[in-house]
């Protein structure tokens, strides 16, 4: 094998572009379930370093990066058209995987994983019996097979709507938060689109309160894009950094902690800003005859919830299993189409009567318990199930937007 004078060496197996969420574990998935041997580097430019970032999902099982997971919790809240409800998980668990142990998880788990500083400047892939060159910082990188989480999409679909975080990491001067997180407390301005707050603990006086706005593209407004390099933008800021986020949703912010929370004093010690594009149509995800897209460039961010972590897990599994299977890394599954059917639905009613989002949900975790809805939002609800959820949400809006227009 041949190696730059650098030590970045200049042919893999497989190179994973990106080494956020999806690239760590990646690297963890095939370290763990992938062939024996394999030549794997993962590259990324250090702008959104993991060791910043907290990702919350949720899950029925033992994953394999669970060592990094630092909270566990077995019951949510939901605050909803004037009613809070506390709701048992049933067997889920909603777990939140903390940047730095993921960082240590995954370096110990990855062996001879090589993990370079660099950006990833081309992928080129024009010899269908050759290898794809990946040209980082200038020079070329060959590698049978290339998981791109970063390359721009020449032609992105336009997004049915936009999902926008603006989150502040809070110490406050007295005990006020509940011990299991809100996923939902829709006690906030309700301008246009959807919004409601976030609320996840760490302790009674910690935790990240976030603003999170579902809104449809408006026709003759542009709305910023994401940074390139990824489907969403991202920031993080350490301790004392100001927040630079949309100003109505800092004043919402303000407004919740103070008129809702009853918040006197309070310290911010970290700030957490995105803005993620949202679309029902289904991403393409072999782009060449080496390169996979992974991540969130592979379309892994759920449409109607913005939740991406276990769904990027399943998948790493697969590419791991299928490169074990076929000697490829395309042999893994695609949304089920009933599901992103129903993920249009949502987005269409965002829409529509983005009002009639708040009572459906609060029906739905209400009536079907928040382990049938974590199951259908997690896409893992049969037919008859996918009925009852239909039922239960269901009102004219949700009816009227069955038809596409
Ligand atoms: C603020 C925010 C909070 C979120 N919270 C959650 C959550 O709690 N739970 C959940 O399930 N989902 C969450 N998501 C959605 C989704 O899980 C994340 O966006 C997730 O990080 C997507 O993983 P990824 O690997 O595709 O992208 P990223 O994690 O963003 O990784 C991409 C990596 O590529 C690097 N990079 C970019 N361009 C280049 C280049 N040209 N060359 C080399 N490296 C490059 C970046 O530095 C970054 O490290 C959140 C999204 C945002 C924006």
């Amino acid at each position: 094998m041949r190696r730059a004078g650098d030590g970045l060496t200049t042919e893999v197996d497989v190179l994973v572009a990106g080494g956020g969420a999806c690239g760590m574990s990646m690297a963890a998935h095939l370290a763990a379930l992938g062939p024996r041997g394999l030549r794997v580097a993962v590259v990324d430019d250090g702008r959104h370093p993991v060791a910043e970032r907290s990702w919350a999902f949720w899950s029925s099982r033992a994953e394999l990066l669970d060592a990094a997971v630092s909270l566990r919790f077995r019951s949510v809240r939901v605050h909803a058209a004037g009613r809070e409800v506390v709701l048992p998980l049933g067997c889920y668990e909603y777990r939140v995987v903390d940047g730095p142990s993921l960082h240590a998880v995954v370096r110990e788990l990855c062996n001879g994983v090589r993990f370079l500083r660099g950006t990833v400047e081309e992928v080129v892939d024009d010899d269908p019996d050759g290898l794809a060159r990946v040209v980082v910082d200038g020079r070329t990188v060959h590698a049978w097979w290339v998981l791109d989480g970063v390359s721009p999409d020449p032609a992105p679909p336009r997004p049915a709507a936009w999902l926008s975080f603006t989150g502040r990491q809070v110490v406050t001067d007295r005990d006020v938060f509940a011990p299991e997180p809100t996923l939902m407390d829709f006690r906030t301005e309700q301008a246009d689109g959807v919004r409601f707050v976030y609320v996840l603990p760490r302790g009674p006086r910690e935790a990240l309160v976030e603003h999170t706005a579902f809104a449809a593209p408006a026709p003759h407004r542009s709305v910023p894009a994401p940074e390139a390099g990824g489907p969403g933008g991202t920031t993080t800021g350490g301790p004392g950094v100001t927040t630079t986020g949309e100003p109505a949703a800092e004043a919402a912010l303000d407004e919740y902690l103070r008129g809702v929370l009853r918040v006197r004093g309070h310290r911010v010690t970290g700030t957490e800003r995105g803005l993620l594009p949202l679309t029902g149509a289904p991403a393409r995800r072999r782009l060449s005859a080496h390169v996979l897209a992974v991540g969130g460039r592979g379309g892994l961010v759920k449409a109607s919830t913005g939740y991406a972590y276990g769904r990027i897990q399943r998948d790493c599994a697969a590419v791991a299993r299928s490169l074990v299977a076929t000697g490829h890394p395309f042999a893994v599954p695609s949304p089920h189409r009933r599901h992103r059917m129903l993920d249009a639905v949502l987005l269409r009613v965002l829409a529509r009567s983005p009002r009639a989002i708040e009572p459906a949900f609060l029906r739905l975790f209400d009536r079907l318990g928040a382990e049938t809805t974590l199951r259908f939002l997690d896409e893992d609800t049969r037919l008859a199930e996918e009925a009852r959820v239909a039922a239960t949400a269901g009102s004219r809006p949700f009816l009227r937007a069955l038809l596409p227009c």
